[in-house]
């Protein structure tokens, strides 16, 4: 059994990292509920073929990272490397991809084979949200400034939004022209599986993380050149509206973006603190994916958020956690029965119950109160039990704090919580 380890790249969450986890999420999910973004649940596991044909073949999630295996009913199935092709997918199941507007979020583990490096494993969990059904700009905008307000809701300085137009379908074909032109006489100097891409999906060499073809395409034409005058003014507007929200941001015309859907704005957020892998934060629009994946041609803006690597950039403060209000001490077999009716009845009540179950001595449960910080005590020894009464007191000096109180006496009870928890809600 000693040889038994969870999977590379994979991780437990233990309760006390958790606590960071959770606070940081009910953060989010508050905010996703305040501008209305809803939350949509998918399966983690999909047919291949969704994104084989919703993310592209060629990319690197698709050709190389995913974990894909044939089920007991020879069916290829792939543990789900994004979020974004199964809530399109979902979309067009239920016959929704051709509803008005529609703002939804997801949250939840993805999976990708890649090297496992600090911010990089091969299980992580995303927040996603994805704006349906709008083209217009003010989409992007509302977006982009929703994935920024969250990060800042969180607490998080230093903080870079670079943002690109990729144009739409024309624009990138007048681009790809001339781009493998250049490609094609800088051929041998490229890495070979760039060399590969000049044919398959030549686009995809920009996103490459070989430093020397980095280097190389310095000296490439690039895609911003070719957009149309209707796609610079609509990547003009966003800018516009950006400064007027005062949220900073550098332009990046190399900023492709890994997956094969988007079109028009891509952005990412990105921060220092992070090493190498800097990005918290990948957008971007798609308005040719629920088509390609066969419902209405329906346009569509999304971003997904690393938790992990948010985890890594939220502060010391998310990782306080709530101390237990009642800690219950109970001896003698009386007592105990009472203890598991109080402790039911505790339950009622937004108070955090401990109850100890170790039958030893009163002193020694005392000394276990003590050290898990417990804002109150409950003590029912033998000679309360005969009585059908507990003593409650708040852990401090205060004798004034103390009481006895009847078993049955719920009044008494919950009167003497409101010591603990001004804001108690019954
Ligand atoms: P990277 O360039 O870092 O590989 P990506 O472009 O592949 O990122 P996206 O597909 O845009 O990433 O996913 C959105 C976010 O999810 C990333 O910005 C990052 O925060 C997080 N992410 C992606 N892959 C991983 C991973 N293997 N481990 C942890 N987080 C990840
Ligand atoms: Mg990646």
């Amino acid at each position: 059994m000693n040889n038994l380890r969870n999977l590379r790249g994979t991780a437990d969450l233990m309760p006390d990292q958790l606590i960071k986890w959770q606070n940081v999420e009910s953060i989010l999910r508050e905010q996703l509920q305040r501008s209305s973004v809803k939350e949509i649940r998918t399966p983690i596991i999909e047919m291949t073929e969704l994104f084989e044909r919703g993310i592209g073949e060629t990319t690197d999630v698709v050709s190389k990272e995913m974990y894909t295996f044939l089920d007991r009913g020879e069916r290829s199935c792939t543990l789900r490397p994004e979020g974004t092709a199964s809530v399109v997918r979902a979309i067009i199941n239920n016959g929704l991809s051709n509803n008005s507007y529609q703002k939804l979020w997801y949250m939840g583990p993805m999976f990708r084979y890649e090297r496992p490096q600090a911010g990089r494993q091969r299980q992580f969990h995303q927040l996603g949200v994805e704006y349906i059904g709008s083209n217009s700009p003010r989409s992007d905008v509302e977006l982009i400034s929703l994935a920024w307000d969250i990060l800042q809701k969180l607490g998080i300085k230093n903080l870079n939004l670079e943002i690109n137009s990729l144009g739409d379908i024309e624009d990138r074909e007048n681009y790809q022209n001339s781009f493998i032109e250049w490609l094609e006489s800088n051929y041998k100097l490229l890495d070979i599986d760039s060399q590969k891409r000049v044919k398959k999906n030549p686009l995809r060499i920009l996103d490459t993380k070989n430093s020397e073809t980095q280097n190389l395409l310095k000296n490439a034409p690039v895609l911003i050149d070719f957009l149309s005058q209707k796609s610079l003014d609509r990547y003009a507007l966003i800018k516009e509206n950006l400064d007027f929200l005062k949220i900073p941001f550098i332009e990046n015309v190399k900023l492709v973006r890994g997956l094969d859907y988007y079109t028009h704005t891509a952005f990412e957020i990105t921060s220092g603190e992070l090493g190498s892998q800097a990005t918290v934060c990948g957008g971007g629009r798609y308005d040719n994916l629920i088509k390609q994946i066969g419902g209405n041609d329906s346009p569509a803006i999304g971003f997904a958020i690393g938790l992990e690597r948010l985890m890594l950039l939220v502060g010391k403060n998310f990782e306080i956690k709530r101390d237990i209000d009642v800690y219950i001490i109970n001896k003698g077999m009386r007592a105990e029965a009472m203890a598991h009716k109080l402790s039911s009845k505790l339950r009622k009540y937004d108070v955090i119950t401990e109850m100890d179950v170790s039958g030893s001595s009163i002193s020694k449960q005392l000394k276990k109160a003590n050290k898990c910080k417990t804002k109150s005590i409950i003590v029912i020894g033998e000679e309360e039990a005969m009585k059908n009464q507990f003593k409650i007191r708040l852990f401090s000096n205060n004798k004034d704090k103390e009481k006895i109180i009847n078993l049955d006496d719920d009044d008494g009870l919950e009167k003497w919580l409101k010591n603990i928890i001004p804001d108690y809600s019954a």
